[in-house]
């Protein structure tokens, strides 16, 4: 039940490219599914009644379904049916304001919480005049995008003008790392303004396999996990290869295995692969089912998160969660998540030929105790600050904290 003080609300969450029911680990399709899906499901357990709102993104869907968790899930025509690449989305982003504001007409929502700019480009213009609080999570930001991407950045120009925009005007942002708020900071938004609540994971579902302890004489398997895009970094991973032999690796994400032979970044992977040497001891899964990933993360000896910028990255916390240890760039929510020397080991990304990363993993590698020991703690902090029930919580406090807040009129609910 809800511990926040309000009784129970109505949420409506936003997240217009982002499905909670969507397959994961296609170019647009990663932690903020994971994310929205999840805390949709713990905060009706809590009591609230929750709706999403997202696109209708595939021919035949439902106009409106209820899962198995009694979460509501709105499918909004905005655009064509069908897949989009979210940085086409901007334009279709009226209807999809128009559209929530025709349902919250009808039916007042207690509080929104828009995920991404453009869920609260729309979810600010559907609530003006209603007098209903907007909370905003952003999940990525288009400076920091822009830092690292430069010209090859495909989010429309408007997108740092609107970002700024939208934490001046919804009432409270839900940061997820310490160093979003910097971030966020550094692009005017008010820190009193801001609350941060980290992203969880399921310590039932991603759990130690237990069973048998593995050979020693197994190949020792390092193990990526992500969309299968430049910036998630497991280039690093393949290059740090030559300097560990015997070591095996392999990638979870990106399309279907059966159409991995096209897609780009598994090209440009397998090039790297072959001209430093090492393609048979690299496998491309591509996108493994999200329940099948935790035996996956228990099996292995390292789950490696080497992005070169990360606003959250629930893989690291998904791996410590079965008690594998992390090695991952020292990065965004990775600076809060991984604890260097305890959880796991950070490296940094500038990081030429691979030699600290590689250095890292032959560390922790050689030394099976300490692997024992890190892969334990991991698991312990998970259950003591990430699980969903305690993240649910602190969100739905935000909510409340939302609540009491007066809006730019003047008036709170
Ligand atoms: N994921 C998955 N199957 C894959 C690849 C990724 O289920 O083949 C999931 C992964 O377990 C995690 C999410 O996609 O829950 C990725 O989230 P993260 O926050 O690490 O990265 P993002 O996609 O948000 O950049």
């Amino acid at each position: 039940m809800s511990t926040t003080g309000t009784g129970p609300l109505r949420v409506s969450l936003v997240s217009e490219h982002a499905s909670p029911l969507a397959e994961l680990g296609g170019p647009d399709a990663g932690g903020q599914n994971v994310y929205v899906a999840r805390l949709a499901d713990h905060l009706a357990r809590l009591g609230h009644t929750v709706t999403v709102y997202t696109r209708g993104d595939a021919p035949g869907l439902a106009p409106r379904l209820e899962t198995a968790t009694g979460v509501h899930v709105v499918h909004v025509p905005a655009g064509p049916a069908t897949r989009l690449p979210k940085d086409e989305l901007l334009r279709h982003m009226p209807a999809f304001g128009a559209f929530l504001r025709r349902c919250w007409v009808r039916e007042r929502p207690d509080v929104v919480h828009a995920h991404f700019w453009m869920s609260g480009r729309a979810a600010l213009a559907a609530v003006r005049g209603l007098e209903i609080p907007v909370v905003q999570t952003y999940h990525a930001l288009g400076t920091v995008k822009r830092r690292h991407q430069g010209s090859a950045d495909t989010s429309p120009p408007r997108r740092l003008e609107i970002e700024a925009a939208i934490g001046q005007s919804c009432r409270r942002v839900l940061a997820t790392c310490a160093d979003e708020v910097e971030e966020l900071a550094a692009m005017g938004v008010d820190r009193d303004r801001v609350s941060v609540v980290p992203c969880g994971v399921d310590p039932r579902h991603f759990a130690p396999a237990g069973g048998l302890p593995r050979s020693p004489d197994a190949p020792r398997r390092l193990l990526g996990v992500g969309r299968l895009v430049p910036r998630k970094g497991f280039e690093r991973a393949v290059r740090a290869l030559p300097l560990l032999p015997g070591v095996e690796l392999a990638v979870a994400g990106g399309p279907d295995a059966s159409a991995l032979a096209t897609d780009p970044e598994a090209q440009r992977l397998r090039r790297i692969a072959e001209e430093v040497g090492v393609s048979e001891r690299v496998t491309l899964l591509g996108a493994v089912p999200h329940h099948r990933l935790p035996r996956l993360m228990a099996d292995a000896d390292l789950v490696l998160s080497l992005p070169d910028y990360e606003p959250f990255g629930i893989v690291p916390l998904e791996a410590m969660a079965c008690a594998t240890p992390v090695v991952a760039t020292a990065v965004g929510g990775q600076l809060d998540t991984v604890e260097d020397g305890v959880t796991g080991l950070l490296v940094p990304p500038e990081d030429p030929g691979g030699r600290l990363l590689a250095e890292a993993v032959r560390s922790l590698l050689d030394d099976p105790g300490r692997l024992a020991r890190l892969g334990a703690a991991g698991r312990a902090r998970v259950l003591d600050r990430y699980g969903w029930d305690r993240v649910a919580d602190g969100v739905a406090r935000v909510y409340a904290t939302a609540l009491a807040t007066p809006s730019l009129s003047g008036a709170t609910r």
